[in-house]
């Protein structure tokens, strides 16, 4: 049996498999990408063929524009094989965003696992991380420290919702990624009961479209610029993170500034957000998912993309297993995924 190292190969635009031809999320524009979900760090415009979920080619047409996500788009479901030049390839949820996937391959009996982002916590908008035992698995490592553990996410929404009781003159703003945190938010909202309109920044209104289409409601959502101050006393409103502290909240009734990212375990990075409401709520594994997946996928070898490797393959090799640090390059740039420019743990 091959070592996976000896047919995935780290490229300077990202993963490549060699017998297959293809490139895994590449940093530069290839001929043939397999792409793991819509996050820009992942999904970059301009290849020429795309291979991946259907939720995903649409998240990537919705915010390139017709013609940029692949000149030709192939769509795989979850579970669904498929050969190319003698490699297999299929895809397994990831649990991180709508449509993201894990991409597996198995070369002449080897077989490697690439995980994209993913976390194991239950999300209403995304299909459920499954375990696919591999020789080879490839993590991310963007929470890869001991502090990070994140709590319940329907704890912290809970929070969201007391302090909404506690403050009915007042508006809440709460600062979420366009990509998956708003719409999970939301899902979570109407899970917990919360039938009232949710209103958006004009920075969420096409994402949420997306997912409406591909079968997520949303419910009441209605956009928070149109809409008078006074009928915001009280009300719920889902804004980029950038915009919760600067002028656009401001004019808002009352604002209490909230975030939503695994970032708001750092007290110190709360505060210097100005955020009154910091919930730590995460698209992405925590210290113990991490450790948790990769000895669950039984894998002897572990690939850390990006993040904080160091801690992580330092925790695989007391449980036995070999790590190396790719170090690849352009991820963990967007989305959540992007450190603080400060070292929170510093
Ligand atoms: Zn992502």
């Amino acid at each position: 049996m091959p070592h996976p190292s000896t047919w995935l190969k780290v490229t300077p635009a990202g993963l490549y498999c060699e017998p297959g031809g293809f490139f895994i999320d590449p940093s530069r524009v290839v001929d043939r990408a397999v792409i793991s979900h819509g996050h820009s760090d992942h999904a970059r415009p301009g290849h020429a063929h795309v291979l991946a979920t259907r939720e995903t080619l649409a998240i990537m047409t919705a915010r390139m524009g017709e013609g940029r996500a692949g000149v030709t788009q192939q769509a795989l479901r979850y579970g669904e094989a498929l050969t190319i030049n003698g490699v297999q390839l299929w895809l397994r949820p990831a649990g991180h965003v709508l449509g993201s996937a894990q991409i597996c391959m198995d070369w002449q009996g080897s077989r490697a696992v690439v995980s994209g982002d993913y976390k194991r916590h239950a999300d209403p908008t995304a299909a459920r991380f499954e375990v696919e035992p591999c020789d080879l698995f490839v993590t991310e490592a963007t929470f890869a420290l001991p502090v990070f553990r994140h709590p319940s996410a329907e704890g912290e929404l809970a929070k969201l919702l007391r302090s909404v009781a506690l403050f009915p003159e007042r508006t809440h703003v709460v600062g979420c990624y366009s990509l998956g945190k708003c719409q999970r938010l939301i899902a979570m909202l109407r899970q917990a009961g919360w039938d009232r309109p949710i209103h958006l920044h004009g920075a969420h209104v096409a994402m949420c479209a997306v997912y409406e289409a591909m079968g997520v409601r949303l419910g009441d959502l209605r956009a928070a610029t149109v809409a008078k101050k006074d009928a915001l006393k009280g009300a719920i409103v889902l804004a980029p993170p950038m915009a919760v502290a600067d002028r656009w909240a401001r004019r808002l009734n009352e604002p209490v500034p909230a975030v939503a990212s695994g970032w708001m375990r750092v007290r110190q990075r709360a505060k210097q957000g100005g955020v009154e409401l910091p919930l730590v709520i995460s698209d992405h594994a925590d210290w113990d998912e991490l450790l948790d997946t990769c000895c669950a996928v039984q894998a002897p070898e572990v690939w850390v993309t990006h993040g904080r490797e160091d801690a992580l393959i330092h925790a695989l090799s007391l449980r036995g297993v070999k790590g190396r640090a790719l170090h690849l390059v352009g991820l963990g740039e967007e989305e959540e995924d992007a450190a603080p420019a400060e070292d929170p743990v510093a």
